[in-house]
């Protein structure tokens, strides 16, 4: 029996760690969970799983949270905010952090849940991407795997797997291309909020849907690459797949390019990661190659879609880099999802942010914080 948490339980990744987590009953239980303001999903999930322990990052939640557990008399306890979700990453029953909530405040609680000597799952790519080297250097000393969820990553993950001694040639990441693929700038400039959360594959939370539509995503993913893998930005090849068939490869010294291949489905990824090193069966789809017919490959277009661009340029330059990136793409997300700014206007503004901050100091808690603040304050204050 493992024990797990999920930080970002009501999530499109949480629910679906939950599915696992019914499929595989007797195989894991459910100590804590997390989430922002999804009272009405957390109740249910409390009812259904009595986990031990629960955080909620809005304080009306939070309230709300309390009050319910109270009044059903509930052996449970809530906690609230940053505190809270460090809590339930640490508390002393469970073996396996689920990282899924969204956005650069996963930093701290999977940091507190390698000091605390978990295992992590890891579907919050925003960690990595603004701590990398801290959260690597951290596992390592404290003896932690950190085990990926994101599905490209999963992928390379399996595709490693018996080749520990080998050396690896480059990794191929691969891309959907996300809904405006074969898109130029000119036909990009009127795009609605609701044509780019039209993903072409994949169903997910609106922030990572947006960030496929500009290929951030496919740039965050460059960098938790580089940082899980510990490969070399120049041995990373993004490779456009529209079909979303095959999750990522990894091409070795002798040529040899070994895959991980499936349906777009995030409960692979998620109970490979639970499950890790077995594999057991699964509640998703399989592959029929009776009817799969073309795998079709392309090159990104980085004039069209900067993002990438700007992300591989954030990854090398390194130390803060990646962080003022990753503040000002979560701030303009967040401004076009509530219809502040224009589809094109996010690249724009995380370049004017990348050329703006100052990213030439020391990858440490304290000044990822600072740096992220500073960034985001910047571009709400100017684009609000
Ligand atoms: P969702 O938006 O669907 O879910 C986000 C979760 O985080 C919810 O539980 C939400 O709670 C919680 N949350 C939101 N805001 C905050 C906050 N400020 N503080 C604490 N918790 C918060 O996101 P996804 O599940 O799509 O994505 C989660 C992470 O996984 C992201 O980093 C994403 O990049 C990554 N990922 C997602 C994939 C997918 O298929 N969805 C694939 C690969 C990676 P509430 O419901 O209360 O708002
Ligand atoms: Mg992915």
């Amino acid at each position: 029996m493992k024990n797990i948490a999920i930080l970002g339980a009501t999530g499109s990744i949480g629910t679906q760690t939950l599915d696992v987590l019914r499929f595989h009953k007797d195989d894991f239980n459910l100590i804590g969970i997390s989430a922002h303001r999804s009272t009405q999903s957390i109740m249910n999930i409390i009812d259904e799983f009595l986990p031990k322990t629960v955080a909620m990052t809005d304080f009306e939640a939070y309230n709300i949270i309390l009050d319910y557990c109270t009044k059903k008399g509930y052996d449970i306890e809530v906690n609230f905010g940053i505190e809270g979700l460090n809590k339930v990453a640490t508390r002393r029953e469970v073996d396996i952090v689920v990282t899924s909530v969204v956005g650069m405040v996963g930093l701290e609680p999977t940091l507190n849940a390698i000091w605390a000597g978990k295992t992590i799952a890891l579907a919050n790519k925003e960690t990595l991407v603004v701590a990398g080297e801290l959260v690597m250097s951290e596992a390592k000393k404290n003896n932690v795997t950190i085990l990926p969820v994101d599905s490209e990553h999963s992928a390379i993950f399996q595709s490693l797997q018996g080749n520990k001694m080998n050396k690896i040639d480059k990794i191929l990441l691969t891309a959907s291309g996300g809904p405006f693929r074969g898109k130029k700038i000119d036909d990009l400039s009127a795009v609605t909020l609701e044509d780019a959360l039209k993903h072409p594959n994949w169903s997910m939370g609106p922030k990572i849907t947006i960030d496929s539509s500009t290929l951030m995503n496919k740039g965050l993913e460059v960098i938790e690459a580089h940082w899980l893998f510990n490969c070399d930005y120049d041995k990373i090849e993004v490779v456009v797949h529209p079909q979303s068939v095959i999750h990522s490869m990894v091409q070795y010294e002798d040529g040899a390019v070994i895959a991980q291949l499936g349906t777009p489905d995030m409960k692979l990824p998620i109970q490979y990661a639970l499950n890790y090193p077995s594999r057991k069966s699964n509640i998703g789809g399989t592959l029929d190659f009776k009817t799969l017919r073309t795998l079709t490959f392309e090159t990104p277009d980085l004039q069209t879609f900067k993002c990438l661009d700007l992300a591989f340029k954030a990854g090398k330059l390194g130390k803060l880099m990646p962080c003022i990136l990753n503040a000002a793409n979560e701030a303009c997300v967040s401004l076009f999802l509530n219809n502040r700014i224009e589809f094109l206007q996010i690249g724009d503004v995380v370049e004017e942010c990348m050329n703006k901050f100052d990213y030439n100091k020391e990858v440490t808690l304290e000044n990822v914080k600072s740096i992220d603040k500073e960034v985001r304050d910047y571009v709400f204050k100017k684009y609000e």
